[in-house]
């Protein structure tokens, strides 16, 4: 028998029924919550531990207040009302007071809750006939459990499962796990350096802590495991790209491109030099460049995309700008198509060795002979820059030699369209990829989500630009306030937008209610201002028509679905109005207000909401700052990581203590860890636990990847 410590892989391949008590209906139950092995069990984590010595006691309870209470079941009762609805009372109580809890429609309790049973309730108490009373409480039963910490476990009330019955399995299988103890992946040195506990002894505190203190000390350093696993994997990624893909190395200090600079009608700031800087780095290197670009709405990502776009041309190749929608693909290429307008690139078949650059715009909305000669001169290299949507990576469409692709990540792209991309080079070259994102993301979920690319910021926005100040009109009153802001600004010569309520349910009524809006204040709020109306559902020609207008001065006022989320750029228009504000995300309202301040005058951001009772949080937030940085932070506390999480690949997502929200401090260690592993031992060849750990986690593509030589 060996003795060598226990991997996570031989607990993944030994099954649950091996353990004691685990018979036929039990596996069934437990593979109802996904648990089929050794390692799903000991690693599906209490969600919470009880303290018996000094929380939970009835005494403690206030009315109005959700709480968590120790109790022991004194009685139960089952009542049938009329309406044949069924009552279940039980009486529970500690040694410091009673309480009455009752059950609607959950007839079962009865059996399950038996006089003398050791039960945890949470809910919110409240006084009832000069007692307290908890209706339709969480129930978890931990039968004879000892000890001073209680560790409650996930489970489904369907299955059957106490949570008792699966701590004394996972006891069982911890103590089987004992004599050999854990294999521990991290040296002792990052252990030692990062203040981490071995990783036999977080097994066992993590499930049966004695203290709250060793719970805790056991949770880091089980999160950091998670953490480190991520980052392992996207370090490898990163460094076998690197070290696997074959690039275009690009002449960055080119005519093109100083030609470009000289016609810009402003200097380029001093973080748009750094980002221009570090991407030429990229692209002159022999792999291929993956790197994101973080700025903030107005913070001119335009430009250094173009610029790296431009890198390519002049090499004879192609750039591609791929945006999520066809309207903002639409604005892309316009905008592009003014900043390149005058250039002209080398090209010797041509009389006089150069031709005007060529530009081309590549939507579903372009068909027929149009679309077969957009298509053909990418195919020929004629078309230098083209900007489409998704409709770019298709299959169908092929590149001369496709050299830099600039992702519009508004919506966020997934990694296998990144990937697809990739495919499109001449021959085994891959192109140069940069993803820009304005919706900036922290710092740590840029780590994890992002963990494979390299990132440049923009953190200062162009000058001249005043700041926005934003006010919450909470009810109709002060709605008041922000239409007469609206005539005053239109007064000055200023412009307006009103974004309508968002209803994500259906265009459709949004539309509808954006109509509604727009009649509501031709007549009432702004009557005799001239107001237009742009939504999703306008003919393409009908929206340029109204944008036209605005942007000539011909309206006053814009009121407009969020089609004007992304894109729009008219300077003169100086307030912005977001109605129902409270049904937007942080992000969008961001977003949305940045579509004012884009010129010299002072601009203004009405928030319009219904009359709220309580505060808002994200409404607080935009006051306070127009930092997008800053409400990046504030929109992962307030939302957590879920939304982040679902865009990354499976595998990536099966943090199950770790928490990027709780947990920045380790996802930064977790990073250097892996690097500081990594670039010392590239293949792991040293650390066979940590790849045999990375390789748990893996798809068998991605292994492919990372593991070919
Ligand atoms: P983003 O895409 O980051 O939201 P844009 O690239 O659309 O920002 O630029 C926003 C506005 O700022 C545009 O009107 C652009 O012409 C202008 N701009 C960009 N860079 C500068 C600069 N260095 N100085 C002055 N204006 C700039
Ligand atoms: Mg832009």
């Amino acid at each position: 028998m060996t003795t060598e410590p226990i991997t996570l892989r031989e607990l993944r391949d030994i099954p649950v029924e091996r353990l004691k008590g685990v018979g036929e209906k039990k596996q069934a139950a437990l593979g109802e919550m996904g648990i089929t092995s050794v390692l799903d069990l000991i690693t599906n984590y209490p969600r919470r531990w009880v303290d018996r010595t000094n929380e939970a006691r009835v005494s403690d309870l206030e009315a109005g207040r959700e709480a968590l209470v120790l109790v022991t079941v004194r009685s139960v009762t089952k009542r049938t009302m009329r309406n044949r609805r069924t009552m279940v009372e039980v009486q529970v109580g500690d040694g410091s007071g009673r309480m009455h809890v009752v059950f609607f429609n959950q007839p079962w309790r009865e059996r399950q809750l038996r006089e003398g049973l050791q039960i945890v309730l949470f809910g919110k108490a409240e006084v009832y006939r000069g007692g307290l009373q908890m209706t339709n409480p969480i129930v978890d039963l931990i039968g004879d459990r000892t000890g001073r910490i209680v560790a409650i476990y996930p489970q489904s009330e369907k299955v059957q499962l106490s949570t008792w019955e699966i701590a004394g399995w996972v006891e069982n299988a911890l103590d089987r796990c004992a004599a050999r103890g854990f294999g521990d992946p991290l040296p002792a040195s990052i252990r030692n350096e990062f203040g981490l506990i071995d990783r036999t002894v977080a097994m066992r505190q993590i499930h049966l802590p004695e203290t709250i203190g060793e719970k805790e000390q056991a949770r880091r350093r089980l999160a950091f495991d998670e953490l480190f696993r991520v980052q392992a994997v996207l370090v490898m990624r990163k460094r076998a790209f690197e070290r696997e893909q074959r690039g275009i190395r690009h002449e960055t200090d080119s005519e093109l491109v100083r030609r470009f600079y000289a016609q810009l009608p402003y200097e380029l700031t001093g973080a748009q030099q750094r980002a221009i800087g570090e991407i030429e780095v990229d692209l002159r290197g022999p792999h291929p460049m993956h790197r994101l670009l973080q700025g903030d709405v107005g913070s001119g990502k335009t430009v250094v995309a173009v610029s790296a776009m431009l890198c390519a041309v002049q090499g004879g190749h192609q750039g591609a700008l791929m945006a999520p929608t066809e309207v903002l693909a639409e604005q892309h290429a316009t905008g592009v198509r003014r900043l390149l307008d005058s250039l002209r690139v080398p090209d010797p078949d041509n009389l006089f060795g150069e031709r005007a650059l060529n530009v081309q715009l590549l939507t579903n909305r372009i068909s027929g002979q149009e679309r077969r000669d957009v298509m053909a001169g990418l195919a020929d290299g004629t078309v230098d820059i083209i900007i489409g949507t998704h409709a770019l990576i298709q299959d169908a469409v092929a590149f001369h030699s496709l050299g830099v692709v600039v992702v519009d990540e508004q919506h966020r792209f997934g990694v296998e369209q990144r990937a697809a991309l990739r495919t499109k080079g001449a021959g085994d070259v891959v192109p140069d990829v940069l993803v820009m994102t304005a919706t900036p993301i922290p710092r740590t979920a840029a780590m994890t989500v992002y963990g494979d690319l390299d990132v440049s910021v923009l953190d200062e926005l162009p000058p001249g630009r005043t700041p926005i100040v934003t006010h919450w009109a909470n009810g109709q009153l002060m709605e008041l306030a922000a239409w007469s802001d609206v005539r005053g600004a239109v007064g000055e010569g200023r412009q307006a937008y009103v974004v309508c309520p968002l209803i994500d349910e259906s265009e459709k009524l949004e539309v509808a209610s954006a109509q509604e809006t727009f009649e509501r204040l031709m007549h009432q709020d702004l009557k005799g201002l001239r107001i237009g109306l742009l939504h999703g559902r306008m003919a393409s020609a009908e929206k340029e028509q109204v944008m036209n207008a605005f942007r000539a001065v011909e309206l006053d006022v814009l009121v407009a679905t969020t089609v004007i989320e992304v894109g729009v750029d008219v300077p003169n228009a100086t307030v912005m109005v977001i109605l129902d504000a409270d049904r937007f995300g942080i992000a969008q309202l961001h977003q949305l207000r940045g579509r004012v301040g884009r010129g010299q005058h002072a601009s203004l951001c009405w928030l319009v909401t219904g009359e709220l009772e309580d505060t808002n949080p994200r409404i607080e937030a935009l006051v306070a700052t127009t930092n997008g940085f800053e409400l990046a932070e504030v929109d992962l506390d307030l939302r957590g990581e879920g939304t982040l999480m679902n865009t990354m690949q499976k595998g990536r997502s099966d943090l199950k203590l770790a928490s990027l929200r709780r947990d920045r401090e380790l996802v930064g260690l977790a990073r250097q860890a892996a690097f500081a592993i990594i670039d010392a031992d590239p293949l792991l060849a040293a650390h066979p636990l940590v790849l045999d750990e990375v390789r748990l986690l893996l798809s068998a593509e991605d292994e492919e990847f990372l593991f070919k030589s």
